[in-house]
């Protein structure tokens, strides 16, 4: 498992980003997070961010944790996510090329060991996070659209992610051995 667990297992793994708060991610010295939009923040049929995730985005803010939007999708869906918000944002993005993670980096003015690559996929957002060389966070997917395609990565994704499972409880085991 030494290459796949290095390139694809995620540092922190939730069920939804609402698990993720403000102040856990203080405590990991985190203070920027380059985060996915579909099926991480929304799902695909949400064109804008929900109130929900929208509290979450102002809680972030308050806190002095900078956000910035990395996503696959076309222009158009994500210049209408990001309307009215402040920050970088960047459509079409190639991930896992870790191209626009290095640009919103540099545009945030954060170094890498106080970012976070957030996302829902282990082959794009974990991926771009690791070889851009920040830690990953992994939420599971909102609501996937079952395409053939997504099937198919869903289905590469579940060994690995099981290995990492695991790895995880076996890691837990032992601190509690200790
Ligand atoms: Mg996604």
């Amino acid at each position: 498992m030494g290459l796949i667990s290095r390139l694809f297992w995620p540092d922190m793994r939730f069920k939804n980003i609402y698990e993720i708060t403000p102040q856990l991610l203080s405590e990991c010295g985190i203070n920027a997070v380059i985060s996915d939009i579909d099926n991480t923040l929304v799902t695909y049929d949400d064109p804008s961010p929900t109130t929900e995730a929208r509290c979450w985005l102002a809680s972030m803010k308050e806190a002095g944790i900078k956000i910035a939007f990395i996503s696959n999708n076309t222009g158009e869906r994500v210049e209408k996510f990001c309307e009215g918000m402040d920050c970088y944002f960047r459509a079409e993005s190639g991930k896992p090329s870790r191209k626009y993670l290095l640009e919103a980096l540099t545009h945030m003015g954060v170094d890498k060991a106080n970012a976070a690559l957030l996302g829902d996929q282990l082959f794009t957002d974990v991926l771009a996070g690791k070889l851009a060389g920040i830690r990953t966070i992994l939420v599971d997917p909102i609501k996937d659209v079952m395409t053939p395609l997504f099937r198919f990565k869903r289905a590469l994704e579940k060994p690995i992610l099981s290995a990492y499972e695991r790895h995880i409880s076996k890691n837990r085991q032992k601190d509690k051995d200790k």
